[in-house]
């Protein structure tokens, strides 16, 4: 469904990071596989280990995290729409899973202007509705006010549970999870058009 422009601008949008503003930072199979665990959430992994284990694992995902942060590069568009944002006075805040170090180094890198960046070690982690709504707080938006861009099922289904409205970034992709956004780009040069063709 090709996005519409809607008639009024949000005072807020929120966006997901890795495979967002940013091409995909994380081999998640590599880190998995670096740190003995199976497939499903590494952070839900990590969460049932303890002790010496858990440390060495975390060193495992930071290194990675870090190395992938210094080395990450936009998504096309990205710098374009953040200007767009800012120059119709809408708020910017990131959402992710991510380590704070690692979203601190990606936005330092690239000089992004991100008004409030929640990370794992703020909230818990999306699909919790918990961390957008932190941002909301943060920023002194309302939920019904606020977009959230993502590329992820967890995006989606957090923006849905915190009553935020859901932009699927699609990549060209098929969507290959049940939770349903309110609309859906391609890339952030789609997005930008929207934000750019609404008066
Ligand atoms: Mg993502």
């Amino acid at each position: 469904m090709p996005l519409k422009p809607p008639a009024i601008l949000p005072a807020a949008v929120l966006f997901d990071m890795d495979g967002t503003l940013t091409e995909p930072l994380l081999d998640f199979p590599r880190i998995r596989a670096d740190m003995g665990i199976g497939p499903g959430s590494i952070l839900a992994a990590l969460a049932d280990m303890s002790g010496p284990a858990r440390l060495a694992a975390e060193a495992i995902l930071h290194r990675h995290e870090d190395e992938a942060a210094g080395r990450s590069t936009l998504n096309p568009g990205c710098r374009e729409l953040l200007e767009t944002l800012s120059s119709r006075g809408i708020l910017v805040g990131c959402i992710t899973l991510n380590s704070r170090e690692s979203a601190r180094t990606v936005f330092q890198r690239h000089g992004l202007p991100i008004e409030v960046i929640i990370t794992r070690e703020d909230a818990p982690p999306k699909p919790s509705p918990e961390p957008l709504c932190g941002a909301c707080r943060r920023l002194g938006v309302a939920e019904a006010d606020t977009w959230m861009v993502g590329d992820g099922q967890f995006d989606i289904e957090a923006g849905a549970a915190a009553g935020i409205r859901t932009i699927w970034l699609s990549h060209g992709k098929q969507r290959a999870f049940h939770a349903v956004p309110w609309r859906e780009v391609r890339d952030l040069w789609e997005l930008d058009q929207i934000f750019k063709g609404i008066e």
